[in-house]
C-alpha cells in the first residue's frame, strides 16, 4: 500500500508543472504546455493562441503600469514570481477549473453549476496571481484579458489594503479595448439618472439590478477616463497612493485636488458631468 501511494505521488510530481502553487492542485485538468515571458508564465494546449495571449498580456502589463504611474512598482519581474495564465481549451474545461475549489459531488451538480456560469469568459484568482481564460471566449484578448489583468495588478499594488470597488471595476473596464461605456454615460448624464458620485464611491458591492450594474460599471470607467485624460497623471498617481494608504475616495480627492475641487466630491461630480456632456 505504502509503495503504491509513493508511486502515485511520484507520478503526480513528475507530471505536474513545478510552478503550480499548491492552491491549484484541486484543478484536475491543468493545461500542460509552458510558455514564459518577462512577467508571465502561461500554461496552455495551443502554442499559437498562447503566443498571442502572451504578447497581449505583456502589452497590457506595460499600459496598465503606465496608467498607474507608480515609478517604483514593477511586479512579477522575478523568475519565480510571475503572473500565471492558464488557458483552457474550451469553456467546459475552464468552468471545471473555476468550480474545482467547491469540490462538487457528481457530474449532475457540475452541470447545474456550469450552466449558471455560462456567461463567464475569464477569472482572476486575485490572491494567487493566477488568471484563467479559455480559447474562443468572446473578447478574450481585447476585453477579458486586460480586465482581469487590471484586477491582478491593482491587487499587487494595493497589497493588503482595501481597493475601493468603483476603482477596481472602473479601471478594469477602462483598460478594455473597444468597450463603449461612453454612450450610456452620456445618456444618463443628459437624463440626470446617474448614480451620484458620493454614492458610487461608497459602494461595497455591485448593485442588485441589471440596469444599476450597467450604470455602476460605465460610470466607474468614465470617472477613471476623466481623471486620466483631464487631470494630471502625477496627481492620479498621488490619488492612488492616498487610497492605498487607506483614505476613503472623498478624502483622497480633497487631499490631492483641493485647488481644483474646493467642495470635494460635489465639485468633482460637476466637472465630470461637464466633461461627459461636452466630450462624449
Ligand atoms: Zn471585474
Amino acid at each position: 500500500m505504502a509503495k503504491r501511494v509513493f508511486f502515485f505521488t511520484a507520478l503526480i510530481l513528475l507530471f505536474s508543472p513545478c510552478l503550480f502553487s499548491d492552491v491549484l492542485k484541486e484543478i484536475k485538468n491543468l493545461p500542460k504546455e509552458e510558455l514564459k515571458r518577462d512577467h508571465f508564465i502561461i500554461y496552455h494546449e495551443n502554442r499559437n493562441f498562447a503566443n498571442d495571449i502572451s504578447w497581449k498580456a505583456e502589452y497590457n502589463y506595460k499600459k496598465i503600469l503606465r496608467h498607474l504611474g507608480a515609478a517604483d512598482f514593477h511586479p512579477w519581474e522575478k523568475k519565480d514570481n510571475k503572473c500565471m495564465i492558464l488557458i483552457f481549451r474550451n469553456q467546459k474545461e475552464f468552468l471545471d477549473a473555476v468550480l474545482a475549489p467547491l469540490g462538487l459531488k457528481n457530474e449532475e451538480e457540475a452541470m447545474v453549476a456550469r450552466a449558471s456560469l455560462d456567461w463567464m469568459g475569464g477569472m482572476a484568482r486575485k490572491d494567487e496571481n493566477v488568471l484563467m481564460i479559455f480559447e474562443g471566449a468572446e473578447g478574450v484578448e481585447t476585453q477579458i484579458l486586460p480586465h482581469e489583468l487590471t484586477h491582478l495588478i491593482l491587487r499587487e499594488y494595493f497589497g493588503k489594503a482595501d481597493i475601493p470597488l468603483w476603482l477596481h471595476e472602473g479601471m478594469a473596464q477602462y483598460e478594455e479595448e473597444g468597450r463603449d461605456y461612453k454612450k450610456l454615460v452620456m445618456k444618463i448624464a443628459r437624463d440626470e439618472i446617474f448614480l451620484t458620485l458620493a454614492d458610487l464611491f461608497k459602494m461595497k458591492s455591485v448593485p442588485p439590478s441589471r440596469a444599476e450594474i450597467a450604470l455602476f460599471y460605465a460610470q466607474s470607467a468614465s470617472v477613471i477616463d476623466y481623471m486620466r485624460t483631464q487631470l494630471l497623471q502625477t496627481q492620479f498617481s498621488q490619488f492612488l497612493r492616498q487610497l492605498k494608504d487607506g483614505r476613503p475616495t472623498d478624502e483622497a480627492l480633497k487631499e490631492v485636488y483641493q485647488w481644483k475641487f474646493p467642495n470635494g466630491v460635489k465639485d468633482f461630480e460637476k466637472r465630470w458631468l461637464e466633461y461627459v456632456k461636452t466630450k462624449y
